[in-house]
């Protein structure tokens, strides 16, 4: 099959969370399937263009009221493969430090410039002449390209056979903007009503993706669930019920050339399930990176993610002199919410020889955490696939969730007498229920030491395959064509 899959961001060009990781890895699988994919992104100011091969191409792409505005396209290919990823250049729209915001304040012609993108990418396979039998949108950033699909290109002679998926990976950002939106997209008001773009007056862009799209797809079977709860609908849930006839969960997969222990180029020693006691190693050098008390038999817990709400950090927050009280010590790297960086922050200085926080962005760290911790927290208060436990569990390093979504489908609580266990689990969204599950799981790391290499050793053999997941992709593409 030919596919166009488009992303507002992919790993390692521009990457802000699991998106990005998904991006990078989805495509390269489908690849390895036997199908034609294309990737496209905009060319942000922080990817290098002399990095990349500038294409003798200009298009022209209609944005309604803003008349016809054109781009450039640069082309290079996902690492370790020869999938072709396309870049969109428009130095007005994507020349910026930010992808989405800029000291924590969303662009405010993120509709412009995400309408673009797709109209742009949409023109590009004419341009290209890549007929594709699946566009593959992802998140509200390329939504617009199902309701294009749908209405501009309708009767166009191009697309007439080519049908649309389009990825959730968040519910929480939808693309709410206003009026003006229609005018850019240039769909015709007849479709600014409750069931397709209009929700509270203004235009919402994932709302009108998840009903023009052949099929609905999100990064885990539970998410598949919650999203149509009151719960964890934000707001959509009633749409979505009215299309789940069409909605699939497909749990994300790991790129294991990029997160496995035995040969990961940032950590200070690889390990892998035989050498298990070699990992001690790594957590040696992450106590020494945030001047931690060196001591092999304290818990290590650390945490790597976004400072926002959705990660439980008020959770951790409301609970950390208690968990500090316990025989553990805790590393948090992560950026995001102004209030919790400086909380945590403050935390590490009152607390030096058992917390460290790392306010920012590092790749190597992340890695670090991931190969030197002995437990890794998730407490999120909603997570659609979450992609940190997983790698953790690849790492031998158990991880502490609360169960939801991704969380819930791929950890299994620990109960001695199951041969699945791979971690701790709790229900209820409470700073109390964290607490005692952290403690519950220090005190399985103390005092059933066997028990807990027996997980970690189970959880290292555990294998998330991008493969099994693009086989599955591959059934929903050929699900729409019937
Ligand atoms: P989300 O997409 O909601 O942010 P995921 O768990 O799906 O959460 O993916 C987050 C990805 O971003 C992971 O690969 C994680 O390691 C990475 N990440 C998040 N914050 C940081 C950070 N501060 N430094 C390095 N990597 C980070």
């Amino acid at each position: 099959m030919n596919i166009l899959f488009v992303s507002s961001e992919v790993t390692p060009f521009a990457k802000t969370g699991g998106l990005a990781d998904v991006s990078g890895a989805l495509p390269k699988a489908l690849a390895k399937l036997g199908d034609n994919v294309k990737v496209v992104m905009p060319r942000y100011y922080r990817i290098d263009r002399n990095k990349l091969e500038k294409l003798p191409i200009a298009l022209g792409v209609d944005m309604g009221s803003l008349g016809e505005v054109w781009c450039g396209v640069y082309k290079s290919t996902l690492p370790k493969s020869s999938v072709e990823i396309y870049f969109i250049e428009h130095e007005g729209y994507y020349g910026r430090s930010g992808l989405y915001d800029e000291n924590g304040v969303a662009y405010e012609d993120n509709d412009i410039r995400f309408i673009f993108l797709s109209k742009a990418s949409l023109k590009l396979s004419l341009a290209l002449d890549f007929k594709p039998d699946i566009v593959h949108a992802n998140d509200w950033h390329s939504a617009p390209m199902p309701i294009l699909l749908k209405t501009v290109y309708e009767n166009n002679d191009f697309f007439k056979n080519t049908k649309s998926v389009l990825t959730i990976h968040n519910l929480q950002h939808q693309g709410f903007f206003d009026k003006r939106a229609m005018d850019i997209l240039g769909v015709g008001w007849e479709h600014f009503n409750q069931y397709a773009l209009e929700a509270l007056g203004g235009v919402n862009i994932l709302k009108g993706g998840i009903a023009f799209c052949d099929a609905l797809t999100t990064v885990s079977e539970k998410y598949a669930q919650e999203i149509q709860t009151d719960e964890y609908g934000f707001g959509l849930q009633e749409h979505i019920k009215i299309y789940s006839y069409k909605l699939f969960g497909i749990l994300n997969g790991v790129d294991y050339e990029e997160w496995n222990p035995e040969h990961d180029k940032y950590i200070t020693q690889n390990y892998s399930v035989d050498t298990l006691e070699d990992k001690i190693e790594n957590k040696r050098d992450l106590q020494g990176i945030f001047d931690l008390v060196p001591s092999d038999e304290v818990a290590l817990i650390g945490f790597v993610g976004r400072f926002a709400k959705q990660k439980g950090i008020e959770l951790i927050a409301s609970c950390i002199e208690g968990l500090l009280q316990l025989d553990v010590q805790m590393v948090m790297l992560g950026s995001g919410e102004k209030w919790a960086e400086g909380f945590f922050s403050d935390i590490a200085k009152r607390y030096p020889e058992r917390f460290g926080c790392y306010v920012g962005y590092s790749e190597e760290l992340a890695h670090k955490i991931e190969a030197g911790s002995d437990m890794f927290l998730m407490p999120s208060l909603f997570e659609p696939c979450g992609l940190n436990q997983i790698y953790s569990l690849r790492y031998g390093t158990l991880p502490i969730v609360r169960a939801t979504g991704g969380l819930d489908d791929t950890i299994v609580n620990y109960d001695k007498k199951s041969d699945k266990s791979n971690g701790f689990k709790f229900y209820e969204a409470s700073a109390h229920a964290l607490y005692h599950t952290v403690k519950w799981a220090v005190e399985v790391y103390k005092d059933e030491k066997d028990e807990f290499v027996k997980m970690q050793k189970r959880a290292m053999k555990e294998h998330f395959s991008w493969i099994d997941s693009a086989k599955k992709y591959q059934k929903v593409y050929l699900w729409t064509m019937k």
